[in-house]
């Protein structure tokens, strides 16, 4: 961690501007040796400096602005200068070379926020909150990374084990006076009321942290049918009207289309089968095969039926199929007259794709809305275990209090509860990177992008 690294910083390509980062004990002296204007090792931190980079001729390379921030208020919490050039891949990259000839190498992908970490500027959930809020697509997962990226996760667990190592002490405190007896009952009654409102806390994000698959991922939506009853239409219809951000994503057969829609800031990743409809009855079957197997996969599966038709034996076979999805019937061609069994049904929504219709889909956005609690996502407190790493350890910390508990009612001596009590303390830890290995740092880490 003692040597001197550098990065672009910018996505590479033509741009006005792109950033050069570097971050190590030598790097103002390396940009120094580079840079003609003022002499940057006398300059304030914080300070912006114009001047030219010039190589090992003295022939100038461009004409930048140079970013002096010195150690510790940086990212790093080392010395970082940030060199901004003319964007263009031939002047960035030469700037990078140059700087690759001195004292200093090419960071590691995400090595700058790894530093930040290992230098104890941001904790585990912060660190990975950079990556989320570099990753979000949409208004929800930006809030949630922002929330993480404040510290709202941290400052919790933070509380979290403040008690804790209050209970702990006490604990160690009636380890080693045992001979007054009145401690014990204190301590175990402490215990058992912290303990309980520590588990119903993390129960309660524990439960809300499902919504975080949803704001990352968005909600992964299958529409089925019969040929012909109107899938297509509904999946043009949302695309049409909520901002649509991919429509063909490569990689899918041609007969499946998918689409993306953002709905009340979460992404709803659509799948279509209706590809098929034109062709042989043979292949239809097939496509309406191809469909079911992909109902396991979906978050949300959208049966559509046509209104103007008795339901079918394949209608049927459908709705059995989905029995234990999480799914919204929807009766298409509301505008027809309506011949279909609705009695048959338990729970189902009317929509028409007629344009003629003032509704339209909206019902069936509604509904979505409803079942995902859409407007309770993006209205509350984002303070959600953000990946499976945090929340798999808070679900491990929940069992060692549930533990603590059992270990209460079953009057286990103090020092086996105090067990309990410090493995918590400890998974907790682990959610913000108290207690860490090398592995999980490099994979989390090997996932960012360079430069950051
Ligand atoms: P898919 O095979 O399930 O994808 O069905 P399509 O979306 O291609 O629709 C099949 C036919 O039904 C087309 O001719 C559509 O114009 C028509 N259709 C779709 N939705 C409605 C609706 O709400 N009302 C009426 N009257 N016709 C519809």
């Amino acid at each position: 961690m003692d040597d001197n690294i550098v990065a672009i910083s910018t996505a590479l390509g033509v741009g006005a501007i792109s950033i050069i980062r570097l971050s190590g004990k030598e790097v103002i002296k390396v940009t120094n040796s580079i840079f003609k204007g003022k002499d940057l090792e006398t300059v304030g931190s914080h300070t912006i400096n114009y001047g030219y980079i010039i190589d090992d001729d003295k022939e100038v390379i461009d004409e930048v602005l140079v970013s002096v921030m010195k150690s510790p208020k940086t990212y790093t919490k080392e010395d970082v200068v940030e060199i901004n050039c003319h964007g263009g891949i031939a002047t960035t990259n030469k700037i990078l070379e140059l700087i690759l000839t001195k004292d200093v190498r090419l960071a590691e992908p995400g090595e700058f926020t790894k530093r930040a970490f290992l230098n104890g500027r941001m904790d585990l959930t912060e660190s990975e909150a950079v990556m989320d809020l570099l990753e979000s697509k949409t208004e929800s997962a930006r809030l949630l990374a922002l929330s993480n990226l404040q510290g709202k996760m941290h400052k919790m667990i933070d509380g979290f084990r403040n008690s804790l190592k209050d209970l702990i002490s006490a604990v160690e405190v009636n380890i080693d006076y045992p001979e007054y007896y009145d401690i014990e009952v204190v301590t175990t009654e402490k215990i058992k009321e912290q303990v309980n409102k520590m588990k119903s806390e993390l129960k309660e994000i524990i439960k809300e942290s499902k919504n975080t698959k949803v704001i990352k991922e968005g909600i992964d939506t299958l529409i089925i049918g019969r040929p012909n009853v109107g899938k297509s239409s509904i999946l043009n219809q949302f695309l049409d009207e909520e901002k649509a951000i991919v429509t063909d994503i490569p990689g899918t057969t041609r007969d499946i289309v998918e689409g993306q829609v953002i709905l009340n800031g979460v992404s709803l990743n659509i799948i279509d089968t209706a590809g098929i409809r034109n062709t042989e009855d043979k292949v239809e079957k097939i496509g309406v095969e191809k469909s079911l197997s992909l109902i396991n996969q979906a978050d949300l599966v959208i049966v559509v039926l046509n209104g103007s038709e008795k339901l079918t034996k394949e209608d049927q076979e459908i709705l059995e199929k989905i029995k234990e999805k999480t799914a919204i019937i929807v009766i298409n061609k509301n505008d027809l007259k309506q011949k279909i069994e609705t009695e048959k049904l338990k729970d189902y929504i009317l929509v028409s794709t007629n344009t003629n219709q003032i509704e339209g889909i909206k019902p069936l956005k509604e509904k979505i809305i409803e079942l995902f609690e859409l407007n309770q996502i993006c209205q509350k407190d984002f303070t959600y275990f953000s990946n499976i790493r945090q929340l798999s350890k808070a679900k491990e910390a929940y069992q060692k209090l549930i533990d603590v508990e059992e270990g209460i009612k079953r009057n286990l001596p103090i020092d086996m509860i105090e067990i309990d009590l410090k493995a918590c303390f400890d998974l907790l830890g682990e959610i913000i990177g108290k207690t860490y290995s090398e592995e999980i740092l490099d994979h989390l880490f090997e996932k960012f992008c360079v430069g950051k």
